[in-house]
C-alpha cells in the first residue's frame, strides 16, 4: 500500500487511489464511460497493482496508522483523495475521518459520487463536514442533481468556477489551491481531460487571470 507523491495535474501533492469502477458504487453510466482511470498511465499493470494493494490494505487494521504516518512524512499542506476510485463502504470512510482528525493541518480534497449511494450518503456527508475536509459532490451531464445545498460540486461542463488548469493558467493544483480554499465552491471541468481550452476575457477575469 502506498500514497502517490504527485502527478502532472495535482503537482507535488500526495494522493491515494483505488481501482477504478469497482470501488465506485455511485458511478453513473456517463462517468463509467469516460473514466480517465481506465486510460493513459492508469492502464499500466504496475499502477493497477498498486491500487489493488491499496484496496486490500484499506480493509486492514493498520491502515489508519500507516497512511497517517505516510502523509505526515510528506509535510504536505493538502492531500488528494482518490485520483482514481471512491469511498466504497462506511468503515472505509470512517478510517479517513480518523486520519483527517489526526492530521488537522492537512486539507483533504477531492470529489465523490458516493453521495448517490443510500448507504454511504450520511457517512460521506459527515466526513465532508470536518473542518479540514474539502470533498465535493461529483456530477456530470447525465446527472445535474447535487445532494443538497450543503454540498459544493465538481461538475463536468456544468456549473461552477472553471478549473484554471483546464485553461493552461496554472501548472497544477498546488499552484492554484482553489479546491481547498472553501468547502462550498463549485468547480467546473473540461470534459476533454488534459486538453486546454481557449480562455476568453470573461473567464480570465473570473479566474483572476
Ligand atoms: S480548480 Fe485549482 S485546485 Fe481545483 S482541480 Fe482545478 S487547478 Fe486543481
Amino acid at each position: 500500500m502506498s500514497i502517490s507523491k504527485g502527478n502532472m495535474k495535482i503537482g507535488a501533492l500526495p494522493s491515494f487511489s483505488l481501482p477504478a469502477l469497482q470501488t465506485c458504487p455511485g458511478k453513473t453510466d456517463f462517468c463509467a464511460d469516460i473514466c480517465y482511470g481506465l486510460r493513459g498511465n492508469f492502464v499500466f499493470l504496475s499502477v493497477k497493482n498498486i491500487y489493488k494493494q491499496n484496496q486490500i490494505a484499506s480493509t486492514g487494521e493498520g491502515f489508519v496508522d500507516s497512511i497517517t504516518n505516510q502523509i505526515r512524512k510528506t509535510h504536505a499542506e493538502a492531500f488528494r483523495l482518490h485520483v482514481v476510485g471512491d469511498f466504497y463502504c462506511v468503515p472505509y470512510i470512517e478510517k479517513w475521518m480518523e486520519i483527517a482528525r489526526r492530521l488537522p493541518d492537512v486539507s483533504f480534497f477531492g470529489s465523490t459520487r458516493s453521495w448517490r449511494t443510500a448507504g454511504l450518503a450520511n457517512a460521506v456527508g459527515t466526513f465532508r463536514d470536518m473542518p479540514n475536509v474539502y470533498i465535493k459532490a461529483s456530477i456530470d451531464p447525465s446527472n445535474r442533481d447535487s445532494p443538497d445545498d450543503n454540498w459544493g460540486v465538481w461538475s463536468i461542463e456544468g456549473k461552477g468556477y472553471p478549473c484554471p488548469h483546464d485553461f493552461g493558467l496554472v501548472e497544477n493544483c498546488k499552484q492554484c489551491g482553489r479546491c481547498w480554499s472553501d468547502q462550498f465552491t463549485d468547480i467546473r471541468f473540461n470534459l476533454r481531460w488534459g486538453r486546454k481550452k481557449r480562455v476568453n476575457p470573461d473567464q480570465a477575469a473570473m479566474m483572476g487571470g
